[in-house]
């Protein structure tokens, strides 16, 4: 059975990651029973999560808000997954790693009592491959007595042991002015893109020389502005327009690059893609477009595979379609069957910048791929999902081992980002299978998606 069927508040999982708005987080990350619940409680000064005094007692994985020396920050508890199928270790590793990856810093917790295992050893792996600032708590300090043993942790390579009573209180205002250190202020980027959300939306438009990407935007913008901005291009570079189009104002970036022709000197290549991949850096959706009258060339398959590694959401527009004869018609959709298989499900319009044919056919497009960009699944309906699709299509058994997923999640949107869980490395052949399912059942029309697995022996 999967995860989601044994209990775990796949809801707050989502209400998590979700959200977390402003504030930064601090993941509390260590074994079970080492005193993670209880320094929760002292750090925030409630008796709200549940203690319990059995090793791995089932809780769910809850964040809640705290306030040190006057700043706010979240403070996300990562005891609480009881993963049955993954075995005990494994399934401290696996919380450990998913509240890592949200954190913007670990305190990591150590039972000073018992000293450093072999699993706050993985852990610590863990928070060191994450590159993320950590903060070291030696719990279990209830006296003086015991303060020798908290210096004993000195040896995982984390720095200075905090010695600790989460019971009582001891050493825990040291603690968290060790925290609020390292600490950001706020979180350094709210979405997967490292763009801030808000405005109107940021549209690249883009593709090689002499496909029509002037024309269009003179067709969108209409005539008079692009004197005014081909101005302004002379003195910035590169000029982003805000344009009126379907009843909304998008932004299209560096359209002063577009207007400003490029001749073909030596190096316009690389200029063309340095300008791309700046473009595109600053877009949250690429207009990808193809002269549909000639054959599909490699200039413009390198171009589409630019805006999906950029993981931006995805138009394909077929541009001088008034050139189009029957025949070329024919050999067009079997280009496109060869050569953009990887894109297929980018929205596709057939338009003509010259006759304006089908223009109102663009914004409906880079909607459906902005939608698909942010689409975010709930753990419970993706853990439903995977259950089945686990069941009626198990992966193919290896050297007389089969691989399983355990479970997954949605680390991420814009695009959306997959964590999954498998007992075993998962095939290249398997995870595009998953990839392909996963795109029928939820959509994500337009835009790219990753899938990352993560192996629990
Ligand atoms: P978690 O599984 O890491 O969240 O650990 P808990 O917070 O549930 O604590 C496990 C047990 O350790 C409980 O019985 C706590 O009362 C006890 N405990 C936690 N912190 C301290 C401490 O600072 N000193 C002592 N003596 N016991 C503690
Ligand atoms: P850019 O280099 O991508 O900006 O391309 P341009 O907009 O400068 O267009 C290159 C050439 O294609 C120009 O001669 C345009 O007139 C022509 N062109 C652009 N769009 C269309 C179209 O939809 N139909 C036809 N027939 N010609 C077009």
């Amino acid at each position: 059975a999967l995860a989601a069927e044994e209990g775990f508040d796949a809801d707050q999982i989502d209400a998590d990651l979700d959200g977390h708005g402003p504030m930064p987080v601090l993941a509390i990350v260590g074994r079970p029973n080492v005193g993670k619940s209880t320094l929760v409680n002292r750090i925030i000064g409630r008796r709200e999560a549940v203690v319990e005094d059995r090793p791995g007692v089932t809780r769910d994985r809850v964040s809640y808000e705290a306030m040190w020396a006057g700043r706010r920050f979240k403070v996300l508890d990562t005891g609480g997954w009881e993963i049955d199928v993954l075995g005990i270790d494994a399934m401290v590793a696996a919380q450990a790693e998913l509240g890592i990856e949200q954190a913007d810093a670990v305190l990591f917790v150590v039972d000073a009592t018992v000293g450093a295992t072999d699993t706050d050893d993985a852990l610590v792996k863990l928070i060191r491959r994450s590159g993320k600032p950590v903060v070291l708590c030696a719990n279990k300090v209830d006296g003086p007595s015991t303060e020798a043993e908290a210096a004993y942790l000195w040896s995982l390579g984390l720095g200075e042991p905090y010695p600790v009573s989460a019971l009582h209180g001891r050493g825990s205002g040291d603690l968290l002015d060790a925290v609020l250190k390292v600490l950001p202020e706020a979180p350094p980027q709210l979405f997967g893109d490292g763009l801030a959300p808000g405005g109107p939306r940021r549209v690249a438009l883009i593709g090689r020389p002499n496909v029509g990407k002037s024309s269009l935007l003179n067709k969108v913008a209409g005539e008079d502005r692009v004197v005014v901005n081909e101005l302004a291009g002379t003195t910035r570079d590169p000029v982003d327009e805000l344009i009126e189009l379907g009843g909304k104002t998008w932004k299209f970036i560096d359209t002063a690059g577009i207007r400003r022709r490029v001749h073909l000197t030596s190096g316009a290549d690389f200029y063309a893609s340095l300008r791309t991949s700046a473009a595109l850096d600053k877009a949250e959706v690429a207009v990808v477009l193809v002269d549909a009258s000639e054959t599909l060339a490699e200039q413009d398959t390198r171009i589409i595979s630019m805006a999906v590694e950029a993981g931006r959401a995805v138009v394909i527009a077929y541009n001088k379609w008034d050139q189009l004869d029957e025949e070329r018609r024919f050999y067009l959709e079997r280009e496109i069957e060869r050569d953009l298989v990887q894109v297929q499900w980018a929205p596709r319009v057939n338009v003509s910048a010259k006759t304006g044919r089908h223009m109102e056919k663009l914004v409906p497009a880079i909607e459906t791929a902005l939608a698909g960009w942010e689409t975010r699944i709930p753990t419970a309906r993706l853990n439903a999902f995977l259950g089945e699709l686990v069941a009626s299509h198990p992966h193919p058994i290896r050297g007389g081992k089969q691989p399983r997923v355990l479970f997954g999640t949605q680390a991420g949107t814009r695009p959306p980002r997959f964590v999954l869980f498998a007992s075993g490395f998962l095939e290249a052949g398997y995870r595009r299978f998953i990839e392909r399912r996963l795109r029928e059942e939820f959509g994500f029309e337009g835009t790219p998606i990753s899938i990352s697995v993560r192996v629990r022996e």
